[in-house]
């Protein structure tokens, strides 16, 4: 696997060693998806882990920790995405809650899987409960690699919005290092300590402590969220559908007080689960201390677009990445930030309403 220059790993196939078996076709999940044995989710939820503090550190319900939870219980192993100290994103096996923790939280950049596909090989083989997280195509490109199921792997994919490059990201945070003459610690865009349940961003600082942003105002995020940054594979998506890869599919169920109404407060967040197996059918029953309520494919389908399609291609992508790279950050990101001076002044205004909400309803 090699990066291109916008920062995308690519498979690239040594000519002179191809025996021109097919194997890397066969294993390939963009050729040929390999759908789960249902045509659609067996149960939709909305779910939330009842300990108030994993909830809080959770971009949305903190299901992932609930899983991840059970599994370790059983003497299973976790796989999910963490960063280096370094700002790369890979996937990597966690053995305790402990190692767990670094995973908690949605980063988005596109992840290198490494060779944990064969690691989880390996472990299936000697019996060992494997819990893998990721995205829908790199659930996909597990379940190709195996070519069979194994009754000890659980996989959560999550809804997807697509991924831009880590790259893309690393020079954002050199740039706000750059700027501030700090180190960033740690920096997450889905914080929940102000505003609640929604976009805010923390950042830790080496020397000057912590600081938040308005998560809109980072370029990275508005080029990831306005689709000007993403791979071009997730353009055209073949997993932007309900048929999903994961045992449990995991995303943020907003609209949720609208479409379930038993649920009166939700400022610590509400996980959108499908359950798409009979394997995620039967973990989900054995977890311990998580609310749930029952929902609709209907209404799942209603609230996120990217069940039914991936998400347009805007003409901005087209040099994007030439731009942040070969420019000043500075400027790429005085062109790429906000939605504008009034979309600013009504999110500030909406932030300043939830926090009077939330300071009234939080405990
Ligand atoms: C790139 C990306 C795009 C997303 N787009 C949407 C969307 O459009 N709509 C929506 O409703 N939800 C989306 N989500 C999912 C959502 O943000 C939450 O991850 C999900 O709601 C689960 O949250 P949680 O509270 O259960 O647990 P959390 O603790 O927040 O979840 C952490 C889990 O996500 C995995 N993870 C974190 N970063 C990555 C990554 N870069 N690649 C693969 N896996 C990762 C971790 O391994 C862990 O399993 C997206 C997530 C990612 C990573």
């Amino acid at each position: 696997m090699k990066l291109d220059q916008e920062g995308f790993l690519y498979p690239v196939v040594n000519e002179q060693n191809c025996t021109e078996c097919g194997l890397c076709i066969r294993a390939c999940p963009m050729i040929d998806v390999l759908p789960q044995d249902q045509e659609k989710p067996l149960r939709v939820l909305a779910a939330w882990i009842e300990d108030p503090t994993k909830r809080a550190q959770a971009t949305s319900g903190g299901i992932f920790l609930a899983i991840a939870t059970e599994v370790i219980q059983r003497g299973g192993v976790v796989f999910g995405v963490a960063y280096d100290a370094k700002w790369n994103l890979y996937h990597s096996m966690a053995e305790n809650l402990e190692e767990c923790q670094k995973f908690t939280g949605s980063k988005y950049a596109q992840s290198d899987p490494r060779n944990t596909f064969s690691e989880v090989r390996k472990l299936l083989k000697s019996g060992t409960l494997v819990y893998y997280t990721g995205t829908p195509c790199q659930i996909g490109g597990l379940r190709r690699f195996l070519r069979k199921d194994y009754q000890k792997l659980i996989t959560s994919d999550n809804i997807c919005h697509g991924t831009p490059s880590n790259n893309l990201f690393k020079r954002e945070i050199s740039w706000r290092e750059k700027q501030k003459g700090d180190k960033i610690k740690s920096f997450s865009y889905r914080n929940k300590d102000r505003f609640g349940w929604g976009y805010d961003a923390k950042i830790e600082w080496l020397k000057s402590g912590t600081e938040y942003d308005d998560a809109w105002e980072s370029p990275y995020f508005s080029g990831f969220w306005k689709n000007n940054t993403l791979r071009p594979s997730c353009y055209r998506c073949n997993f932007a559908s309900i048929k999903r890869q994961g045992d449990i599919t995991l995303g943020d169920f907003w609209g949720v007080k609208k479409q379930v109404k038993e649920i009166k407060k939700t400022g610590k967040g509400v996980s959108l689960l499908l359950i798409n197996s009979q394997k995620g059918v039967d973990l989900f029953a054995a977890l311990k201390n998580v609310a749930f309520f029952e929902s609709d494919i209907s209404v799942a389908l209603k609230t996120q677009a990217h069940l039914s399609r991936p998400v347009n291609h805007p003409e901005s992508r087209e040099g994007i990445y030439d731009q942040a790279y070969e420019g000043d950050f500075a400027s790429f990101a005085k062109t790429k930030l906000l939605f504008g001076r009034k979309a600013k002044m009504q999110r500030q205004v909406r932030n300043w309403g939830k926090r009077a909400l939330l300071w009234k309803h939080w405990k």
